[in-house]
């Protein structure tokens, strides 16, 4: 059979799209933050990780045009050769102090970082231990570790053990069937990106301290959001000399694209000069780095901004708790409205939509059977009157397909 066959009977995104019904890939023609333009539609955002909403802030606009004035659009080159600027090592030294910790890398985005790290550290005979929620990134960068260490002989999938999501003793119950010897981390997201719920960091630093393990911790969710003036997971638990490696993102709270890993001198060293998804990958572009310099001095300088987000976020998960929509609990940006049927998701999209509100929808295989959600995240610069039209519209919708009675 042809190879591309499977590519022309794939069917439902237009079968969706013919129903009316489809979520995905809608163009936005203008952007002011809390408010968007969508087909000619203004509707109030309630899906972006633009979290401190500096996206639209003149400070970070104006240190990317400067940037592309002094610098130029791209750096051409890998930071191993031709793609390291200035900019680049002001930003590694900025953010290393922010997370107190000894050195900082950065890379093209928060997907190839975790792609770079994580099979770069991992190599024949050591073990990934990972919640199996993580983000898909992670999952990359443990494929290609497993795959890495099965070609220097290991058994397929031999590096990779997986633990229930956020289940501290099932993840000590996996780990300690390992070689107490062998070198381990254990990678997590700080806060998950489709739920919102934070890790119970206390508690896989005990199994890694017990279990000869590492802890690298995905804070794509939490910076800016959780811990001292946004400092992420390790923080928000006062864990930061037990969390030895922390990876972000610069495509939420930073405003910008880009990502980066901080860690122990030695580590960030031997990275530096091993990971492919950073020797053989162009470095992140001046703007791009230029603005996330930017939001880093802002969300310094402005922790109130935080506050702001914070109170937002629970504002939305408390009003759609009290009409009666299953959200969890977790005290992050992210709050998951959980609707466990992939139909009803999808006409409900549509009716927000309709109504002037934008969420994602999170269907199968994205997500486990029950979990099919609409997810919607928070930002600072939402003003209450955004937020109330929100609330209105999800209990129309709501009602409207019989979800709430
Ligand atoms: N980690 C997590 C937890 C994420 O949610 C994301 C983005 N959705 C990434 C990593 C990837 O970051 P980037 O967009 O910079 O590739």
């Amino acid at each position: 059979m042809d190879l591309f066959e499977k590519c022309r009977s794939f069917t439902r995104a237009d079968e969706t799209k013919a129903a009316g019904l489809y979520p995905y890939f809608h163009a936005i023609e203008e952007n002011e933050g809390p408010v968007v333009t969508i087909e000619g539609r203004k509707v109030i955002m309630a899906g972006s990780n633009n979290y401190l909403g500096l996206t639209a802030h003149p400070d970070v606009k104006e240190a990317a045009i400067k940037a592309v004035e002094k610098y130029g659009t791209g750096c051409s080159g890998s930071r191993y050769l031709t793609g390291t600027l200035d900019l680049h090592v002001e930003l590694e030294a900025r953010l290393s102090k922010f997370f107190g910790k000894e050195d900082c890398l950065l890379f093209s985005t928060g997907y190839q970082t975790a792609q770079g790290v994580i099979p770069s550290l991992v190599q024949r005979g050591e073990y990934v231990v990972t919640d199996k929620d993580n983000h898909a990134c992670i999952v990359a960068g443990n494929l290609i570790a497993a795959g890495a260490a099965s070609y220097a002989g290991a058994k397929p999938n031999e590096a990779v053990v997986r633990y229930k999501h956020n289940d501290m003793k099932h993840l000590e119950a996996m780990i300690s069937r390992l070689p107490l010897e062998a070198g381990k981390i254990i990678v997590s997201d700080g806060v998950f990106s489709t739920s919102g719920e934070i890790v119970d960091l206390p508690n896989m630093v005990r199994v890694a301290r017990k279990y000869n393990a590492r802890i690298l911790i995905d804070d794509a969710h939490s910076v800016g959001v959780i811990g001292k003036g946004g400092r992420g997971t390790a923080s928000h638990y006062g864990l930061e000399n037990e969390t030895d490696m922390t990876m972000g993102t610069f495509s939420k709270t930073f405003a910008s694209l880009g990502g980066f890993v901080v860690g122990d001198r030695a580590v960030i060293n031997y990275l530096k000069h091993t990971a492919p998804a950073l020797i053989f990958s162009a470095s992140p572009t001046p703007a791009s780095v230029a603005s996330a310099i930017a939001a880093l001095g802002i969300l310094e300088r402005e922790p109130e901004r935080i506050d702001r987000l914070m109170k937002n976020a629970r504002k939305m998960r408390s009003g759609l708790k009290q009409m009666g929509y299953r959200v969890n609990e977790h005290d992050s940006a992210v709050v998951p409205v959980i609707i466990g049927d992939t139909e009803k998701v999808l006409i409900m999209w549509k009716y927000l939509f309709e109504g002037g509100v934008f969420v994602n929808a999170f269907i199968r295989p994205g997500v486990p059977p029950g979990m099919e959600m609409l997810r919607t995240s928070y930002m600072a610069t939402h003003e209450d009157e955004h937020l109330d039209k929100i609330l209105d519209v999800f209990a129309t919708v709501g009602r409207k397909v019989g979800v709430l009675s």
